[in-house]
């Protein structure tokens, strides 16, 4: 095998340990959310506009391969994709899973994404789909809802007639917030916490916790009477608002911060929907919270695109920061997506780079991120010994791996035989046969 050859195949075949990703849609489900979406973040009428953007237009055409399609190309139309991909859904849907997460080792996945879960198989029922257990993310906004539900029905419709009810309520609810977050960090299949704060108030937020719980208590009398009083408003239990939220997350770094090792947040930053201010999605907003929350590792989701060049800057300069490469594949064009990894490279050390699907609802969300991101690595590969930094680079912070690991079968590592992510280690030889393939590749 030329050293060419040996460098796609370690791209090409190197298991995945996908760092943030969401639940699968339950097959009753499944019509009811429109496909295309597989490929934007739009909404309403500016969705009907997907057809023509180029991410759409690659997906349906890589798509062919997946659906194993060999009628002829005139042919293949998103209606005849829908047509086929129904046949797969029908009567090969568990084949087609399997396909689609073909490559993956380890899930470390959202499961906040569906609030009521009625929609979605909850997280363990991926395990069957790749070869270690899946882990937990834990999303904060969600499990602050869950409370939030929880004390609206031991409250009566006397109760909250009183105005010592809505003294207590914010004590109550912030005890049992602490309390879920403690017993989340303390539970080992919980990986990390994750904070959609981006897509509901920004990240411009106020590292001084003792002044935001000061300014919270107003905005949370108007939050419960809000949900009191609209009972039926389905998102009434939804924290959206900026000082609950920006309380929220500075209440969960408080608590990781007194652990000495704290398990990591994940923050969506750029890359989002139209709930999102654009803005305060840039990740400089968060400079002076990830300097007062030193210890605790803040991983940078989506890229952050358009701002990655900003989160690579921040991954150099302070310890505790990482970027996650996830969401641009497949959202954005392949231009774009080789653009975006060269950004990357240019400050973040291979080290602190990350990769993750961003899988959601359907599993050709993580098919293609993956295609894409294999291909993509493979066309910037001039970068080859920042390349092979990456594929064999290790970290562990709590139990999280912070990057894809690799496997090349020749050299007889076999990833089967690791019975848990956090166990994973990598011999000394083999990495010293990679780097040798890689540097003589130059
Ligand atoms: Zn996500």
């Amino acid at each position: 095998m030329t050293d060419i050859k040996r460098l796609r195949y370690v791209i090409q075949r190197t298991p995945i340990i996908d760092n943030h990703a969401h639940n699968l849609l339950l097959p009753t489900e499944i019509d009811r959310h429109p496909f295309h979406l597989i490929t934007t973040e739009a909404q309403g009428e500016a969705l009907e506009d997907v057809f023509a953007s180029l991410p759409h237009i690659r997906a349906c055409r890589q798509l062919k391969e997946l659906y194993e399609y060999e009628g002829p190309d005139e042919e293949w139309t998103w209606k005849r994709l829908l047509e086929i991909r129904k046949e797969w859904i029908t009567s090969r849907l568990d084949e087609l899973n399997h396909k689609c997460l073909e490559g993956t080792h380890v899930i470390l996945m959202d499961d906040g994404l569906n609030l009521t879960g009625d929609e979605v198989y909850p997280y363990q029922w991926h395990d069957s789909l790749t070869e270690a257990a899946t882990r937990q993310i834990v999303r904060i906004e969600t499990e602050a809802e869950l409370i939030m539900q929880y004390l609206h029905s031991i409250t009566t419709a006397k109760d909250a007639q009183s105005e010592e009810f809505y003294n207590n309520i914010f004590y109550s609810f912030a005890e049992l917030f602490e309390q879920v977050i403690r017993k989340m960090h303390d539970d080992s299949t919980v990986v990390g916490f994750k904070s959609v704060i981006c897509y509901r108030s920004g990240l411009d937020v106020n590292p001084n916790y003792d002044a935001v719980v000061q300014q919270v208590h107003e905005p949370f009398h108007h939050y419960i009477h809000h949900f009191i009083t609209n009972a039926d408003d389905p998102r009434r239990f939804r924290f959206d608002c900026k000082p609950l939220n920006d309380y929220l997350l500075l209440k969960t770094l408080q608590l990781l911060s007194e652990h000495e090792r704290p398990k990591p947040i994940q923050l969506h930053t750029g890359l989002g929907d139209n709930d999102m201010n654009l803005l305060h999605s840039n990740p400089a907003y968060l400079q002076p919270l990830i300097e007062a929350y030193s210890s605790v590792p803040f991983v940078l989701l989506h890229s952050a695109y358009p701002y990655t060049r900003e989160a690579g800057y921040l991954t150099t300069v302070f310890d505790n920061v990482y970027l996650d490469l996830g969401e641009v594949f497949p959202m954005i064009s392949r231009d774009g997506q080789e653009k975006v990894l060269r950004q990357a490279m240019e400050l973040t050390p291979s080290s602190k780079l990350l990769w993750s699907t961003d899988g959601h609802l359907f599993g050709e969300t993580y098919w293609l991120a993956n295609k894409q991101f294999r291909e993509v690595l493979e066309q910037v590969r001039r970068f080859s010994v920042f390349l092979m930094l990456l594929l064999l680079q290790f970290n562990f912070m709590s139990s999280i791996p912070l990057t894809i690991f690799t496997k090349v079968s020749e050299f007889s590592f076999d990833v089967r035989r690791l019975k848990s992510v956090g166990m994973l280690l990598l011999r000394t030889s083999f990495i010293l046969k990679v780097r040798e393939i890689f540097l003589s590749t130059l």
